[in-house]
Formats: C-alpha cells, sequence, structure tokens
C-alpha cells in the first residue's frame, strides 16, 4: 500500500476482509446483474465509499466520441471541479465489436477512476493506485478490472482501432431512457 493513500483509505474495508464480499454483496455478481453505465457507476460509488468512507452526488456521465490515435487511448475524463466525467464512445463501440465481455469490467475500472479524481483527488498516480487497490481487493488480481484499473494498454486491441479514429462533436448526458445502453 502506497504512503500516498490517505489514512481513511488505509484503514479500508478491503484490505481487512478478504472476500469478495461487502455487507454481503457479491461484487462480481452485481457487476454482472448491471444494465447500463448507470448501474455500474451506482455500484462504484458503493465500492469507494466501503472503501473510503467518502461519496459525492449530482454527478453527470456525458458520452462523447473522443476518438483514438493509432497507438493512444483518452477512455474518459473529469474537468476537475466540474459536475461531469466524460467517457469516450470509441472504446465502448470498439470493445462491443472486439470483445464484449471486458465492457462491464471496463466500464467499472474507468468509472472507478474518474470518480476518484471527482473525490478531489488530482494526483494521477495516487488515483491509480487507489483504484487498483479497490479493484484488486474485490476482483482479484488477473481479473479484466484490475488489469485494466493499472494500464488499458494490455487491452488496447480490444479498446482502440489501429488505424485510429475521428473525434466527434456531441456531448450527450446519459438519461434514464439509456438504460439498455449496454448489450
Ligand atoms: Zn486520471
Amino acid at each position: 500500500m502506497p504512503k500516498i493513500l490517505c489514512d481513511r483509505f488505509q484503514n479500508c474495508y478491503f484490505f481487512t476482509k478478504k472476500n469478495e464480499d461487502i455487507n454481503g454483496i457479491d461484487i462480481h455478481n452485481e457487476l454482472d446483474k448491471c444494465n447500463s453505465i448507470k448501474d455500474i457507476f451506482d455500484l462504484v460509488k458503493d465500492c469507494v465509499k466501503e472503501a473510503t468512507r467518502e461519496s459525492r452526488a449530482g454527478l453527470d456521465i456525458g458520452l462523447a466520441e473522443l476518438g483514438n490515435k493509432p497507438n493512444a487511448l483518452i477512455s474518459a475524463y473529469y474537468p476537475f471541479g466540474s459536475n461531469i466525467i466524460v467517457l469516450n464512445m470509441t472504446p465502448l463501440r470498439r470493445i462491443m465489436e472486439t470483445k464484449p465481455d471486458i465492457l462491464k469490467p471496463y466500464l467499472f475500472a474507468i468509472l472507478l477512476h474518474e470518480y476518484i479524481h471527482s473525490l478531489g483527488y488530482a494526483d494521477e498516480e495516487a488515483v491509480r493506485e487507489m483504484s487498483y487497490a479497490i479493484c484488486r481487493d474485490i476482483f482479484g488480481e488477473g481479473h479484466p478490472a484490475t488489469r485494466l484499473s493499472l494500464d488499458t494498454k494490455e487491452f488496447f486491441p480490444y479498446l482502440i482501432y489501429p488505424g485510429g479514429h475521428p473525434t466527434g462533436n456531441e456531448l450527450r448526458v446519459i438519461e434514464v431512457e439509456d438504460i439498455d445502453y449496454i448489450g
């Protein structure tokens, strides 16, 4: 556990109880049951609250076509101080075309990372460590969410279009009617 993490996080539930349940909830199972980006985001918020006792409300998720370069990808970003997490649509579409079974782990890892930023953690390395620690403790070391939380590069064949993909203009905030977006 890196020194950089806050005390609350070091004392978190996940590091003292080595199983996959929080409050009797099996997270693997909960992730499988998610039917939308919002469901996954709610699960992320529950896990972070369990791990750090921190939470915040009033965050939107926006979808934008941010494209990808032949060897680079911005999966998502959180404009610091804002109330929106912007998800790049491009890798979501690419995943659905290449390896749909990593869609939920991918969304979990990416939303977790940005959500931790939104709680006021600006340091990229610290956020990565926190995301990784949470994923590892609830899903295990080899789970795609855990691997994605450290680095998405390993999964680039499923996330990026090899020849690159252009950026679009639209930013769409997810509403309730997008509940069926996944699958
Ligand atoms: Zn970040």
